[in-house]
């Protein structure tokens, strides 16, 4: 019974990679932020020509490098 279960949850969480097209579980896709688009990074970034993960961690660095700069002030103050 249980493997009926699984079977069936299997198969509602199978999703169609936009780039090569392999069916894949989403919940296994290594992909992070685009799991259920694509079926890994690698096509997620052949795709975008970026990975959303890559593109958040450049949005954050000046923030970080901020909080740096600010913190001597902080001290000074
Ligand atoms: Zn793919």
């Amino acid at each position: 019974m249980a493997a009926t279960i699984d079977y069936i949850s299997d198969q509602a969480n199978i999703k169609e990679c936009r780039h090569c097209g392999l069916r894949y579980d989403w919940r296994r896709s290594p992909s992070t932020s685009l799991k259920m688009t694509y079926c890994g990074s690698l096509c997620e970034q052949a795709d975008l020509g970026f990975t959303i993960d890559a593109l958040l961690r450049v949005e954050r660095a000046p923030r970080a490098e901020e909080a740096v700069a600010a913190a001597p002030m902080l001290m000074a103050a």
